[in-house]
């Protein structure tokens, strides 16, 4: 049985301040399941570098503080880049990859993404590694297309040993307000799921998580997470609000 998560992608959002009053705001209105955090299911909480120490003051293990980019060169000439080995040397284990937001605006291109996983994994750095495809491509008939480039350069590195997540994140649905339907995501999970046990087999398939994403929110997530190929949510805007994720990850904690 895959445990479910719930991670939240804060993007290039909030200050210190901020951090600090999230964590106590998403706390107090997460009392009554906090013990369940890691055990009955995961939270993930992706901030901005800046704030990566501050957020893990702030959560004291009660889940998981992710990077949500990092670089596949170890050091070197990269000005603004942040590496694997800094990300472990202030105890960060985990981060995204290949959100959608830096393949349109950073040139993330798959060969990018594959060089990414492939540097976390050598990093025992768990990445979330996020595909989905465009709008004018869900219109054009070549989701499953699109799925399957993206989904095979992220698994080329991966061992089928090893553990990543994966995040199915339609752009169209990304920030929009427009969600997938609950069968519209579960049918996109199925596919990425076959295609997960064709190239790195059963157990692969069966243990790797795969969270949707894609204006996931209070009203809709239950729904969601009821598909049996959805392990939990990767969600934006609506993390932002600490009551509002905090609501969430109450209706995640008693999902079957
Ligand atoms: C995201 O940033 O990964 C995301 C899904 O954003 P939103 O929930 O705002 O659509």
């Amino acid at each position: 049985m895959r445990k479910k998560i719930l991670a939240g992608n804060w993007k290039m959002n909030k200050s210190i301040a901020e951090t600090k009053d999230y964590f106590e705001v998403f706390f107090a209105g997460t009392k009554t399941i906090q013990d369940q955090i890691n055990h009955k299911f995961e939270m993930i909480f992706a901030v901005p570098f800046p704030y990566l120490s501050t957020a893990q003051a702030a959560v004291q293990g009660r889940g998981v503080v992710a990077a949500q980019n990092v670089h596949f060169e170890k050091s070197g000439a990269y000005t603004g880049e942040v590496s694997c080995p800094m990300l472990r040397d202030i105890g960060i284990s985990c981060t995204l990859v290949g959100h959608s937001e830096r393949r349109q605006y950073f040139g993330d291109s798959d060969e990018v993404v594959s060089r990414k996983v492939k540097a976390t994994l050598d990093h025992g750095i768990l990445p979330i590694a996020c595909l989905g495809e465009k709008k004018e491509e869900r219109v054009g008939g070549q989701t499953f297309q699109v799925l399957q480039t993206q989904l095979d350069a992220i698994l080329a590195p991966v061992e089928p040993s090893q553990n990543i997540i994966l995040a199915y994140e339609p752009v169209w649905a990304i920030g929009t307000g427009l969600t997938a339907t609950d069968e519209q995501a579960q049918e996109a999970h199925a596919f990425i799921r076959r295609r997960l046990r064709e190239t790195k087999g059963e157990a692969f398939a069966e243990k790797t998580r795969i969270l949707y994403g894609g204006s996931v929110n209070g009203k809709n997530v239950a729904g969601l997470i009821s598909q049996p190929d959805i392990d939990g949510g990767l969600v934006g805007g609506a993390s932002l609000n600490p009551e509002e994720f905090a609501v969430m990850a109450n209706i995640v904690a008693g999902a079957k």
